[in-house]
Formats: structure tokens, sequence, C-alpha cells
């Protein structure tokens, strides 16, 4: 079996069994991205250099008798988190060249634990879209069939993961750029809780919704980068100090007595049969292997959109403001400051981020604040609620990650409200700030793979991985691979 093909908790036994080295699992991934990253395009970065440099020092640590889930394991990382010295895009034309002079956390306490950097993985324009279309250097193409879109925002790391051009990466969630990616390429993606994870080093986006989560193919895999990245941060005001369990024990296995919530409202019309077809039949299974299935209702879920489009890109104008051509990126330069600020601005941001800016600016606007942004913060609090009402009844809600497979690249480009449709169920957990957990339950009539989404209480990401676990352990689907990926 090639190396590429191992899970992470496989990579970590041959690595630990001295059966292989950290130099030859990285060098097997270097290889697979030389032979297929021309026709999938998950990279915006590759660096060799840094990736053989960090699995020799993996080597040399374990050799010193060092341990630990992650020594020698290559990661691809979103291009949206700081990596020390290596270009950090964000998808932009407005940071091309820059190279932040410090290190995300979450990256850093994966490097720590001896983990090894691929790259930096591809994504819209600073998170914001569903597709990667809106990257300004290209567009990543899904494994499961090149002329689709992986989903997004964290596409390349989706694709990657898919492609065993890295078994596991990291992703940011504001709306459900882990999740919607990786439901769209069939692999296990986890948005923790507001807060688990620290968010220094990350590009903000919405600074209320962003969080870092972990893509791969099991959910062991994604619960392993998790326990290695989270917790409290002094330089992350917003990470909160509470114990991170162990994660990997969580897994038992077993869903008896696991109460299962089904909100009515997540079965909306326009909701891709098949999708509806292989979740229902998801919830059939858990409760065969003991869960206990409850209808519930969150009531506020169709205001999650809406409210979502205008807190984000409220969030957005302001975090966006600080890209003038003066402190970060190129500059385009007549001389006089304004027009500095317009050209550059004007050039270096693309379609989509122009829109979110000037939507954000104007629901802020004096005349507009309470009618539009003050409002959607009440409705938040509502949305919110729904989600501590349902907790006094079951564990964990459980749902579609996404309401279609795969859509082909150009077919939603030119219409915004469609792409933001494909968010439609992933939104809330932001907005609640409440972890989402996506695994593969089924593939549609085309070959391209179906998301179960499973939510769970804040700071309950153990229980929304036990049951994620416990179902996939039960079924097939996390092992189907695209044709393109020879074994
Ligand atoms: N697709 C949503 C948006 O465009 C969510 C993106 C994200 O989670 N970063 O904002």
């Amino acid at each position: 079996m090639s190396l590429t093909e191992l899970t992470i908790t496989e990579a970590q036994a041959k690595l630990s069994a001295g059966e292989i080295t950290a130099v030859e699992l990285a060098q097997a991934h270097l290889d697979r991205i030389a032979a297929l990253e021309p026709k999938i395009r998950a990279y915006l970065a590759v660096t060799p250099d840094l990736t053989l440099a960090m699995a020799e020092q993996a080597e040399r640590r374990r050799r010193a008798g060092a341990r630990g889930p992650l020594l020698g394991i290559p990661l691809a990382v979103k291009d949206v988190l700081a990596l020390k010295g290596f270009p950090t895009t964000c998808g932009s034309r407005i940071l091309e060249g820059f190279a932040p002079p410090f290190t995300a956390t979450s990256v850093q306490r994966l490097i720590d634990a001896g983990a090894v950097v691929l790259g930096k993985t591809n994504t819209d324009e600073f998170a914001m879209g569903s597709s990667t279309e809106n990257s300004a250097y290209f567009t990543t193409h899904n494994p499961w069939d090149l002329e689709r879109v992986p989903g997004g925002s964290s596409g390349g790391s989706a694709a990657a993961v898919t492609a065993r051009m890295a078994p596991g990466a990291l992703g940011t969630d504001t709306g459900g750029s882990v999740r919607q990616p990786g439901a769209l390429c069939g692999i296990a993606a986890i948005k923790p809780s507001y807060g688990r994870v620290s968010r220094f080093g990350l590009v903000a986006y919405a600074s209320s919704l962003d969080q870092v989560g972990a893509l791969g193919r099991t959910v062991a895999d994604v619960a392993t980068i998790l326990g290695v990245m989270a917790g409290w941060d002094e330089l992350d005001s917003t990470s909160v100090d509470k114990p991170v369990p162990d994660y990997l024990a969580a897994l038992t296995g077993d869903l008896k007595g696991v109460r299962v919530g089904i909100p009515e409202e997540y079965f909306i019309a326009g909701i891709q049969p098949e999708v509806e077809q292989a979740v229902r039949a998801a919830i059939e299974q858990m409760r065969a292997l003991g869960a206990e299935i409850f209808d519930v209702s969150l009531p506020h879920t169709e205001y999650a959109l809406p409210v979502y489009y205008i807190i984000a890109p409220a969030e957005a104008s302001a975090n966006l403001a600080r890209y003038d051509g003066v402190r970060y990126g190129p500059r385009q330069s007549t001389g006089e400051m304004w027009e500095t600020y317009k050209e550059t601005r004007g050039e270096g941001f693309g379609p989509e981020v122009k829109r979110r800016i000037m939507l954000g600016t104007y629901t802020l606007s004096a005349g507009y604040y309470d009618a539009y942004y003050a409002k959607a913060q009440k409705v938040r609090t509502l949305i919110k609620r729904d989600f501590d009402d349902v907790w006094e009844k079951v564990d964990v809600v459980v749902g579609p990650t996404s309401p279609t497979t795969a859509f082909k690249i150009g077919e939603k480009v030119d219409d915004p409200l469609q792409m933001y449709l494909s968010d439609v169920f992933t939104l809330a957990a932001n907005l609640a700030g409440i972890p989402g957990l996506n695994v593969p339950c089924g593939f549609d009539a085309k070959g391209l793979p179906v998301g179960l989404q499973i939510m769970g209480p804040a700071f309950k990401e153990e229980v929304v991985l036990r049951v994620g676990h416990a179902y996939e352990q039960a079924t097939e689907w996390h092992r189907r691979r695209p044709a393109m990926v020879e074994a």
C-alpha cells in the first residue's frame, strides 16, 4: 500500500514501530503532490525544503525519545493561517508576496508536536465563498469530478486530503468553510466551538464567527489534530480557558442511549432529494446502532442566512480596512494618499470581497445600523437560544451539511445568492458558537459524496466526535476513494 493511503492514526503506528520514517512519509506526499497537483490545484504554495527539514527534525526528536500523535505527520495549512517567513496570501492579490513575521498559534502547536508542513492551500479570497472560485489565483478541482468545485472556502485543504496529497489539513470556518468542503469532498471535517482554538495568526474575516478547524479522512484523525491545537492562548482573548478533553479516548464506538435530535427545519424545499435520502438513511442507521431519535425544532433557522450576511460582511468591512497598501502587500501609488488607498484596494480586492465590504459598510452606517446590524445581533441571540432549548432534550442535532453535492465549476459564480445558499445548514453553528462535524454518509447517482452534519453544545466536541466516529465505524462511506486516486 502506498504511504499516501495511510490515515494519520495508521501512519503514526508505522512511524512508532520504526517501519517507516517521517522523511519517507513526507517525500511520498510531495511525490503525490507533484503527480496530481496539475489536475487538482489544491496548493497555493508547496514548501518542499521546509517539509523535508521538518521531517528530519521529527526523526531526530523521535530518536531522542519524543513521541506524540502528530510527530512526523505531514499536514497542509489553509493560506489564511500565518506561517512565519512564508507567503500568506488569503487567496488575495492584496496580500501577494506578504510573509508574516509570526506563525498562527494553531499551526505553531502542530509544529511543536512534530507535524510536518506540506504547504499552504487554496481558499476563496479572505475565506469568502463556498467553492474556491473566489480565489484570486485559481480554482481548485474536486477529486471526485474535476469539472466540479471542492466546496469552500477551505476547498484546497479538502481536495488535498481527498486526493491523498495530505493525510490531514487545517481549514477555517466562519459560516461553513470547513464542513461544507468536507461534505463535497467526502471526508471528515470539524469546526470546533468558538473559543476552542486560538485565532491568533488567523487572518480575520468575521472575528465573532471565525474558527480554525481540521479535515481528515477519519473522525479519529480530525480528533487528533483538534486535540493538539485546542486550548487557551494568551495571544487570543477570545480563546477559552477550559481543559481540552482527550478526544481520542472519547471515541468509544458506542451510540447506545445517545439522544439525537432531527430538526424539521433542516429538510427544506430545495434540498437535493438524494442528499435528503442519504441523510435520512444515516439517521435510521444511528437508530439501529442504539441512538434514540427525537424530532426537534430550531424555529429561527430560516433567519440564519440573512443574519449571517449582515454580521459577517459588517465585521469583514472593519477587518479589511487595514489593507490599504501602506502596511501590507503591493501598493498602487500615484503619490497622493487617497488615490493610493483607492487604487490599491480597487486592484487588490476581487468582486466578492468588494461586495461584502460595501454591504458591511452600508449596514454599519449611521442611518442603517439599528435597522440591520443591531437587529441581526438580536436575531443571532434567538438562534443561539433555539440550540440552548434543544440541548435540554438531546445530546446532538443531526442533518445535512450541504443542501447539494458538489456543483459544477462556473455554475453559481454569477449568482451570489445561490452560492450563499450552499451554507444554509452550516451558518447557524457559527452564529451560536457551537461545534459541527461533517462525516460522509452516502453518494448521489453521479458518484458524488453526501455529508452528514452533527452539531452539539458548546465545548462538547468530544460528544460530536463520538457520535460521528460510531456512525463512521459502522459504515463504509469513508473508505471509498476517487477513481483518479490510485492506491
Ligand atoms: N460561504 C460562507 C461565506 O462566503 C462561509 C465562508 C466561511 O466559512 N469562511 O461567507
